[in-house]
């Protein structure tokens, strides 16, 4: 499968929360670009695979079945701008657990592209920090960096850097090589 783009979720889809955990219904808020965006992605024909660290479910503020709620509706909000979404990858673990799948590493990623028989080198990672870009490049995808964090980061590693995710799929689109 050609055309995918890996995307984070929260801080880049969604607004990172001060607390940088979306723990309830009402924490979820789009970027204002968010929708055109995707839509962007859609009439464009790529499709979209969610790869996200949920350090709450560690923490005990959710467990498996909030996070499914909780993205269910992110999944439902962001329905109308027509992009399909593959699936969502859930990494449950915090940085302590010394996991196989928390960002930077490859694992969801590369467990995507295994189940869909997505071809990484032509794909994309996009997300808002350096564990987002290094994931991407663990992988073997390109990487844009989008500074829609809180604090936004520099990560020199990244193929692009954008000021918003509407600008990220722009350059992605006009980039993409079949
Ligand atoms: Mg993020």
């Amino acid at each position: 499968m050609n055309k995918v783009i890996f995307l984070d979720r929260d801080g880049t889809l969604i607004v990172d929360p001060e607390d940088e955990r979306v723990d309830r219904e009402d924490k979820i808020k789009l970027f204002p670009d968010s929708i055109e965006a995707l839509k962007y992605l859609a009439d464009n024909n790529f499709t979209v695979v969610l790869i996200t660290n949920q350090a709450g479910i560690a923490e005990g503020r959710i467990n498996l079945q909030d996070f499914d709620r909780i993205n269910n509706k992110v999944l439902e909000i962001l329905a109308p701008s027509g992009i399909k979404i593959l699936k969502t990858y859930v990494c449950p673990h915090s940085a302590l657990d010394k996991c196989e799948c928390r960002k930077p590493k490859p694992t969801m990623i590369l467990e995507a592209a295994k189940e869909f028989g997505i071809d990484l080198a032509k794909s994309y990672m996009v997300g808002d920090r350096e564990s987002d870009i290094i994931a991407g490049i663990n992988a073997g995808t390109k990487t844009v960096l989008v500074k829609t964090a809180n604090k936004p980061v520099e990560v020199k590693e990244a193929t692009y850097t954008a000021p918003s995710l509407l600008d990220a799929v722009k350059y992605i689109s006009a980039n993409y090589t079949a």
